[in-house]
């Protein structure tokens, strides 16, 4: 059976692992245990090494049928060219960094990021790529930070934790106008509430360990081609992945590079999980962000709460934006004292939430994040 546009959202995602194929009517796609890969004949496993083999796998640190599987679901569900799934999303964004820029390059990273993705340029310093830290929400800064030698502008369409979010399609625009290279991490977002194709990302990041897989018991993570980007004209593709469609340039490289050599590998069991957990993914965002609405609404009418940051509040500085291009406002808000002092003292009082290392799960999470993770 093969997949159909009108399908919705969950109907598509659901019947992915069918309409690629399973293996013996299986509905989920099978486990696939093995990290080597024989061949009746040693022509074909020189086709494989080389490439030049159609599906042919070759060692499960480059991928397996059930990390396949997952990477088409995740593909189907950016609307993408295709995905490499990944051990953490940290692995398929130090992938995209660490694979794509070389000494001497420039990236323009939105200031508003992940703590540990921030931690990631300083080691990009470090091997002398240049970096800058910009106001994503204002073009103009991003337009102004931009010089001869950049080639990459990273930015998270809801930012974790502040939610902010970038002027995303001004960025959109913009790089296409320069020739840049557009990497949207759509962590808190999920392709469910938002496609950052549809603002001309050219490579898409997830994090499956928070909204996709969703019940926090798994990594992964997953870098989609949104096909958008032209290749051709991107200056650090090694002659090696020069080879057939440039379309598919970017992904070669990143997956020999990024996952081949660096080794950040989802497992075959690890991936079943993620893709079961993706299945509840659009029933999961609704109920997740209409919580954190409700929670929102009450924390800004409370004597105690300065500041909350939540897409989906009126007073969020992006929210006419967020309004009109987000199906809700998803999981994470944030919020301040109006006495920072008491900020331990209140975590310490609450009975349900749980203090937590992180972030997306099935329950309600909280850590103070200047303390933590910043
Ligand atoms: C958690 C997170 C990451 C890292 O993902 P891991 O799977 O924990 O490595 C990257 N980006 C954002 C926005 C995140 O929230």
């Amino acid at each position: 059976m093969s997949s159909h546009p009108p399908f919705d959202f969950t109907t598509q995602t659901v019947h992915a692992d069918r309409f690629g194929g399973a293996p013996q009517g299986a509905i989920h796609a099978p486990i696939h245990t093995s990290v080597q890969y024989g061949y009746e004949r040693v022509e074909d496993l020189i086709a494989v090494f080389q490439g030049t083999a159609k599906g042919g796998f070759n060692y499960a640190r480059q991928g397996t049928p059930s990390t396949a599987a997952l990477e088409a679901q995740l593909t189907q569900m950016e609307q993408g060219l295709g995905t490499i799934a990944f051990a953490t999303g940290m692995a398929g964004i130090c992938a995209i960094f660490l694979t794509l820029l070389k000494a001497g390059d420039h990236l323009v990273c939105s200031q508003f990021v992940f703590g540990n993705t921030n931690s990631v340029l300083g080691t990009l310093r470090d091997l002398g790529v240049e970096v800058t830290t910009v106001d994503v929400t204002d073009l103009d800064k991003v337009r102004a930070a931009l010089r001869p030698n950049t080639r990459i502008v990273f930015v998270e369409t809801i930012a974790n934790p502040g939610t902010q979010i970038p002027d995303l399609d001004g960025i959109g625009a913009l790089c296409r106008e320069r020739g840049l290279l557009y990497v949207v991490d759509n962590t808190v977002a999920s392709p469910y509430l938002f496609r950052p194709a549809t603002v001309g990302a050219g490579l898409v990041v997830n994090s499956l360990t928070k909204s996709i897989a969703g019940h926090g018991d798994v990594l992964g993570g997953s870098v989609t081609d949104t096909g958008l980007f032209d290749w051709s004209g991107y200056p650090n593709i090694f002659p090696a992945y020069r080879q057939g469609d440039p379309k598919g340039w970017g992904l070669q490289q990143i997956r020999k590079k990024g996952l081949r050599d660096m080794g950040g590998a989802l497992s075959s069991q690890s991936a079943h999980q993620v893709a079961l957990g993706a299945e509840t993914l659009a029933l999961r965002m609704e109920r997740t962000s209409a919580t954190a609405l409700a929670l929102a609404q009450w924390l800004e009418q409370h004597p105690a709460v300065g500041r909350v940051l939540y897409p989906m509040l009126p007073s969020h500085p992006q929210h006419a934006w967020a309004k009109q291009h987000l199906k809700a406002g998803s999981w994470a808000l944030s919020f301040e004292l109006r006495d920072p002092a008491q900020c331990l003292a209140v975590c310490n009082r609450l009975r349900l939430p749980i203090k937590a290392t992180g972030l997306g799960d099935t329950r309600t999470l909280i850590i103070p994040v200047a303390h933590t993770i910043f």
